[in-house]
C-alpha cells in the first residue's frame, strides 16, 4: 500500500469519525476543524497534505463507557487527542481520488473497447487475408497446371552432332540454325480431310509440306494446298511397296505419274521427294543398289528427299490423345520434321492437330514449310534428328 493511499484511508477514516461527532454534514463547517475523540485511542495530525495516526492504546476497551467517571476521564485524558482537519483539503482530494478513479475507469473502458475493434478487424483482416491466399493459391496451381512443358535442350551428343552436320557445309540451312523451328509433313493425301487440315493449318497460322499421292478427282485439293501456301511434295502414287520397290522401272513409273500430275494440276515443279516407307525400308536392305539409283535420279531432277525424325503414330491406329503424346517426341530433336497423314482413313490425325500445334506453340516452336533451306531428315545416317 503506498503511503499516499495509506495517508487517504486514514483521512477517510477521521472524516467519519467527524460526521458521527458532529451528527451531520451540513454541520461540518469547511474551516479547520478541532475533533475530540476519547474512544479512538489514537493520535493525529493533520496538516496541509499528511495525516499521521499513530494508535497507542489498542489494548484499551473503554470506548463503549458513554459516561466515564471523573477517574476514568483523567484517565484517558492523555489519550485525548486533538485533531485538526482541512476539510476542503480533504473534500478536495477526495474529489480529486473520484475524478481520477472516474478517468481511470473510462479509460480502460475506452481500451477495452479500442481492443475489441482492434481484435475484430484483426481477425476480419485475417480472415480476408486467408480467402485473398487462398485464390492466390489456386491461382497459381492452375497456372502451373497450365504451363506449357519446355523442351529440354539439346542434349551433349545432338550438339556434337550439330556441330558435325555444320562441318558438312549446311551452315546455311535455316533449321540449323534456329532449331526452334518445327515442319509438320503430311503424307498420302489428298483425301476427303484435306479441307478440314487446310483450315486447321490456316486457323494456328502454319504452313507445311504436303507429300502427296495420285488421287484422281481431287485435282482442286492439290490447288488448294499449293494456292494457301503450303509445299506440295511427290510421294508415290499408288503406295504400292511390292510394285515400286521390286524395280528400278516400276518405281520410276510410279514416280513419274505422279510427279507429272503434280506438274500439270497445280503448275508446281515438284522439289522434294519421301520415300513411301522412309528411305531406310527393308526393300532397300536387300537391294541397295536401287536405293542410289533412285537417288541419283532425284538429284538428277534438283529432287533433295525428306524423311521425318517424329511421328504422330497415325501410321497405325492410334487414338488423337495417343497422337499428341507421340507428337510431344519433337522435344529430343534438333530440327523436327513431323510425320502424320492426310487420308480419310485417319480422322484421329485432324481431331489430334490443333492440340498438338498448341503444344509447339506453348513451346516457343514456330513452323515452317520445307524449302530448299531446310535441311533433310535421312534415316540411318547423321541427316537423321
Ligand atoms: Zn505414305
Amino acid at each position: 500500500m503506498g503511503y499516499f493511499t495509506a495517508v487517504m484511508k486514514k483521512i477517510s477514516y477521521l472524516f467519519a469519525a467527524a460526521l458521527m461527532l458532529c451528527g451531520c454534514a451540513q454541520t461540518i463547517p469547511t474551516e479547520d476543524v478541532k475533533i475530540y475523540d476519547k474512544s479512538m485511542s489514537a493520535t493525529a495530525f493533520v496538516s496541509d497534505t499528511t495525516v499521521e495516526v499513530e494508535n497507542e492504546s489498542s489494548s484499551q476497551e473503554s470506548s463503549s463507557q458513554e459516561d466515564p467517571s471523573p477517574a476514568e476521564n483523567e484517565n484517558t485524558a492523555q489519550e485525548t487527542t486533538e485533531i485538526v482537519i482541512d476539510m476542503s483539503w480533504i473534500i478536495e482530494q477526495s474529489k480529486a481520488e473520484e475524478s481520477k478513479k472516474r478517468s481511470s475507469e473510462s479509460w480502460e473502458s475506452l481500451m477495452k473497447s479500442v481492443e475489441a475493434v482492434k481484435q475484430y478487424y484483426e481477425s476480419s483482416y485475417k480472415e480476408s487475408k486467408s480467402i485473398a491466399d487462398s485464390i492466390a493459391e489456386s491461382k497459381s496451381r492452375e497456372a502451373e497446371a497450365n504451363k506449357p512443358t519446355d523442351p529440354p535442350q539439346p542434349d551433349g551428343d545432338i550438339a556434337a552432332k550439330l556441330a558435325e552436320a555444320i562441318a558438312v557445309d549446311k551452315t546455311y540451312w535455316v533449321n540449323y540454325r534456329d532449331p526452334k523451328v518445327v515442319y509438320f509433313t503430311f503424307d498420302d493425301g489428298p483425301s476427303s480431310n484435306t479441307p478440314a487440315i487446310l483450315d486447321i493449318l490456316d486457323r494456328y497460322g502454319v504452313k507445311a509440306t504436303f507429300f502427296v499421292t495420285y488421287q484422281p478427282g481431287y485435282e482442286q485439293y492439290y490447288r488448294d494446298i499449293v494456292n494457301r501456301g503450303h509445299t506440295i511434295a511427290v510421294h508415290t502414287a499408288y503406295h504400292h511397296y511390292e510394285e515400286i520397290y521390286t524395280s528400278y522401272d516400276k518405281w520410276l513409273a510410279d514416280f513419274n505419274l505422279i510427279y507429272n500430275y503434280i506438274k500439270e494440276v497445280t503448275g508446281v515443279t515438284p522439289k522434294f521427294y519421301r520415300f513411301p516407307g522412309g528411305s531406310k525400308n527393308g526393300y532397300f536392305t536387300k537391294d541397295p543398289a536401287l536405293k542410289l539409283r533412285i537417288i541419283n535420279y532425284l538429284d538428277s531432277l534438283g529432287i533433295e528427299y525428306f524423311d521425318w525424325n517424329v511421328v504422330t503414330g497415325d501410321g497405325g491406329n492410334v487414338t488423337a490423345n495417343e497422337e499428341i503424346t507421340n507428337a510431344s517426341t519433337v522435344k529430343k530433336r534438333l530440327h523436327p520434321i513431323v510425320l502424320a497423314h492426310d487420308s480419310s482413313a485417319k480422322p484421329a490425325t485432324v481431331e489430334a492437330l490443333p492440340y498438338i500445334l498448341q503444344y509447339y506453340i506453348d513451346w516457343g516452336y514456330s513452323f515452317d514449310r520445307i524449302t530448299e533451306r531446310t535441311a533433310p531428315i535421312h534415316q540411318g545416317s547423321a541427316w537423321d534428328y
